[in-house]
């Protein structure tokens, strides 16, 4: 059985066939799906999506794409939202400084801090998107100790992995482990403990190869399985079996 910690089947990519490629996914031995979200509507959806199938789960909260959408009253939608027993993160949550046209820094940080705050209080786990943003992500990782979270698609260094799985942190691994110029990610997978590693999709983006640059899903999950397998040593089942226990484990699923 595989788990796929981060998906996106809120996503209008499969507005055309949602229910068809969920079911597919399920049959194809994927036995459980965290579908993280970016704003008020995903969000809802999301929790939707995990009230409908039994092996999806959901994380809420407001990407940094979306921080300019963020107000006082979003604080109050996950309060009500994570009280669902199907919700199990905050996130996807973040900085993001890869786009010219981006909310504000300063934004993106204030929406980011005011949802680590709450996931402190909430007592839950958070999901951090950082794209070009390591210094800033890391400062507030470091102001916030008691946070327990994972990097999803981690793009950092060896060292700086170093230091969130030293604080306790899980890191999240993509189709980005596949591609040819993935050195720097084989890098960190390599120095990366057993039991912390996630694997996950993103899909519908970042598909593995051979399938880079097509519509993502969950299906593809056993490509990245077989990377880590193969770089720790592994079979592919073992790879899913210890990648779906660390799943389970940080989302507290049973
Ligand atoms: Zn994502």
């Amino acid at each position: 059985m595989l788990f796929d910690t981060h998906a996106h089947y809120t996503d209008e990519a499969f507005d055309a066939d949602r229910d068809a490629v969920i079911r597919a996914v399920h049959d194809s031995g994927v036995g459980l799906v965290m579908n993280s979200s970016s704003d008020e509507k995903s969000s809802r959806e999301a929790v939707a999506l995990a009230e409908k199938y039994d092996f999806i789960y959901a994380s809420v909260g407001w990407h940094p794409e979306d921080a300019a959408g963020f107000s006082e009253r979003s604080l109050d939608l996950i309060r009500e939202w994570v009280r669902h027993p199907k919700v199990r993160a905050i996130g996807e949550i973040g900085l993001d400084y890869h786009y010219e046209d981006a909310a504000p820094r300063e934004l993106q940080k204030e929406v980011l801090e005011r949802q680590l705050q709450l996931a402190l209080e909430l007592k839950m786990p958070v999901v951090i998107h950082d794209r070009e943003a390591h210094g800033d992500c890391m400062a507030l990782v470091r102001s916030y100790p008691e946070l327990t979270g994972a990097f999803h698609c981690f793009s950092g260094s060896a060292e700086m992995a170093k230091e969130l799985l030293d604080r306790g942190w899980y890191l999240g691994f993509t189709g980005v482990i596949t591609f040819k110029n993935a050195r720097k990610a084989l890098e960190v997978l390599e120095m990366c403990p057993l039991d912390r590693i996630l694997i996950e999709t993103d899909c519908p983006y970042m598909a593995p190869v051979p399938h880079r640059g097509e519509r993502n899903d969950s299906r593809l999950l056993p490509f990245m399985a077989a990377k880590v397998a193969e770089l720790k040593g592994l079979t592919p089942d073992e790879a899913a079996h210890v990648t779906t226990e660390n799943g389970k484990r940080f989302f507290g699923i049973e």
